[in-house]
This record gives structure tokens, sequence and C-alpha cells, in this order.
């Protein structure tokens, strides 16, 4: 086993536990993570909140009818500024779905000691999908509440979709016999079954303190099932969500064996980024030619250099613009 992939690695299992009317996913990220973590030298807070974002990005994207794109955004006052991911739907079958991550960060205010999440201030969580050329974008938002990202994520739903949601995450460093440490991540999500008809939270079970908790959103049976399948995901520990000695499918069983959890084919993930020189060239195209002329380094080109995977572009700036007077090619426009 040394060495090699373990079989459950970057994946996202989706299970049903039918008697309890709750959807799940089981995560696993590790390869994905180390390779989105590899495009960019973020110190530990940072590579840890976003770490856990690309985690619940996972498990949020597979959970959505979803033809093109799914991204999350985290935005705010502390240090942390900006965590910025994006799911893109396998093109078929069998693909592996993609995800891409970056943060943008204040270094001076960055606070290394304590949890990673103090160093996230005020802001919103935001999920936005894009299901492609032609189609409206969807966008929701919620501001950030709780301790964790995680947190943020569950009021996020609870509050946008009236669906209660749970994370159990775990994600860090760590080191198999004979190998170099590297970033693992696993997680469960529980999620009620949503509606066939979406269903409003009624007024009168509004929260006090304006947040949502499942007791506000579902009538007493409903509760019951959701607050079961929360007990039986308490006894959960970290190295269980992370692996890689207990499959997901193993887990699934211990902590849901009176349910009989029901898994579907599972999903699998990769890193992968969609930036091109055509997208760059198209984000340019607003620019006049005096635009282009102050981008221009001394060495006669404009450079861009993609925030998530990190490529260089370089382009002659004749051929940049709306005013361009040549074409990519080279020749004249
Ligand atoms: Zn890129």
């Amino acid at each position: 086993m040394l060495g090699s992939k373990i079989a459950w690695d970057d994946t996202v299992l989706p299970f049903q536990l039918d008697k309890s009317d709750v959807r799940g996913r089981v995560a696993r990220l590790d390869g994905v993570l180390e390779n989105v973590l590899m495009q960019h030298d973020y110190p530990p807070a940072i590579e840890a909140l976003v770490a856990e974002v690309a985690l619940l990005t996972a498990m949020i994207g597979q959970t959505i009818k979803l033809r093109w794109k799914l991204s999350i955004q985290i935005r705010n006052d502390g240090p942390a500024r900006l965590i910025a991911t994006d799911y893109y739907a396998p093109t078929a079958d069998g693909k592996p779905a993609r995800i891409r991550a970056y943060a943008s960060y204040d270094k001076e205010r960055l606070q290394e000691d304590g949890d990673a999440y103090d160093n996230v201030g005020n802001g919103y969580f935001a999920i936005l999908i894009d299901q492609g050329e032609g189609m409206k974008p969807y966008q929701g938002i919620t501001p950030l509440t709780g301790s964790s990202l995680s947190n943020c994520a569950e009021n996020y739903f609870a509050q946008s979709e009236q669906l209660p949601t749970r994370f159990e995450l775990s994600f860090g460093r760590s080191t198999l016999s004979g190998e170099d440490e590297k970033w693992r991540a696993g997680g469960v999500m529980l999620q009620k079954m949503p509606k066939a008809s979406p269903s409003v939270a009624p007024v009168e079970n509004e929260a006090a303190d304006g947040v949502l908790k499942a007791e506000d959103i579902l009538s007493e049976d409903d509760f019951e099932n959701w607050n079961r399948a929360n007990i039986l995901l308490d006894s959960v520990d970290s190295l269980e969500l992370i692996g890689p000695s207990v499959q997901p499918t193993q887990l699934l069983t211990r902590l849901f064996h009176e349910d009989q959890p029901r898994v579907f084919d599972a999903q699998s993930v990769a890193f992968g980024c969609s930036c091109s020189e055509a997208s760059v060239r198209n984000s340019l195209s607003i620019y006049s030619a005096k635009d282009i002329k102050t981008m221009t380094t001394d060495a006669g080109v404009v450079s861009a250099d993609c925030q998530f995977c990190g490529m260089h572009y370089e382009m002659d700036p004749e051929t940049l613009g709306f005013e361009a007077k040549a074409g990519p090619d080279g020749r004249s426009a």
C-alpha cells in the first residue's frame, strides 16, 4: 500500500438515510489538496482555511445538479480577506469533478497562533452557481457566523435554503509511515432532504437572534429524525474522517447501521484550472489602447498570472483591448 494511491483518496461518496429523510456525503481529499496548495505559498493558517473551504466545496458541489460551475467565496474584513474556490462538474460520467482555490490575505495582520478562524472577520459566505452559457447565474449570500467556516456553511443552508445541514470535518498535515508530510482532509455532510416543494419557515418560528436553527425549520418528527442522525455523527473521530485506515463505506456502516445507509456512485475529484490565454484576452478586451499601454512592461509585453494555478501569460500589447491592431496570432486585425 505504501506509496500507492489509497482507493478512497479524492472522492465524494453520496449516501442516504431513508428512515431519517437525510442525505449526506463522505469526502476525502488529499492529492487534490496538495495540488491546490502547491500552487501557492500560503502561511499555515491560510492553508488551513483554504483546505476547509476546498473540502466544503467538494461536498456541496457534488450535491447540486450542476452543468458547469459552483463557486464559494468568503469575503471579510479580517486578515484572511478572501477565500475563493471553484468546483467544475465532471464533463462526462466517470470523469473527475475539478476543484481550484485561492486566498487573498493581509500578511501584517495575520495571526498564526491559535485557531485559523480567528483570522476571519465580519463578512459573508456566498455560493454562486453558473450553469453555463445562456443560463442566469444564481447567487446566495449569508453573513459569516459561528466558530468555523463549516459553521458558516451550515448557517448558509439554514438561512438561504431552509435546509438543516451539518458538516463534521477534519483536516491537517499528516504523515503516513515512509512518506512525506501531506495535506489530508476528510468529512461527513448531513442534510435534511429537500422537500419536493420548497417550504419556507413560518414566521412565528423565526429565531430571536435571526439565526435559523434546525428546530426553527423542521416539524417535530422531522426534527427528531434530524437530531438522531446528528447524535450518531457526534461519535465520529478525526482519524475516521481523514482515513486512510477506515473506508468511507465502513464509516457509514459504523455510524448509521440502524438506518441502513444507501450509498451511490462515488465521484472522483481532481485539481483543475479553467484559465486560458483566450480567457485572459477576453477579460482585457474592455480596455482601450491607452489602458493597455499602462499595463505594458519595459520588456514590451502585457503579462498576467492566474490567481488559482499560477499560470503565467505574456501577450503582445498590440493584440489586446478593443482597439487591438492585430489578432492573437500577430496578424493585422
Ligand atoms: Zn489557472
